[in-house]
């Protein structure tokens, strides 16, 4: 199948959140900010989709939290599962790679904000 017409789903625990994407995505990135690993309770491992890709299909237990002045995150708040990252204003959207369904065809290609890190585990090992 070509890349331009693959769809992906995903969503949370609960399915509570349910969502599409349809097209590329960029492979993942792990951000090992202080703001992510409070968030995920590890690392944020996303991929990233434009807006136009992007489809809620489920949404009803959706909720946002405004985590800077520059940026909100979005999670489930039945099941607690942590989903989206934007940027304010952006056309993009992060998407948290394990809520995405298997296969994602997707790997992970870059560590950001390393120095942040916690010091319980070692950096994961990228291809
Ligand atoms: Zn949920
Ligand atoms: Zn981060």
């Amino acid at each position: 199948m070509a890349e331009v017409d693959r769809v992906r789903t995903g969503g949370c625990l609960c399915e509570g959140v349910r969502y599409k994407t349809v097209g590329e995505l960029r492979d993942v990135t792990n951000c090992f900010c202080i703001q992510c690993q409070k968030t995920s309770g590890h690392h944020f491992a996303a991929t990233e989709a434009d807006l136009s890709q992007f489809e809620l299909v489920n949404h009803a237990t959706l909720r946002w939290y405004e985590s800077s002045d520059a940026a909100k995150r979005g999670f489930c708040n039945h099941c607690g599962s942590s989903l989206f990252w934007q940027r304010n204003g952006a056309q993009t959207i992060s998407i948290t790679a394990g809520t995405l369904d298997k296969p994602t065809y997707l790997a992970t290609t870059r560590n950001i904000f390393v120095e942040d890190k916690s010091d319980y585990h070692d950096l994961p090992v990228l291809k």
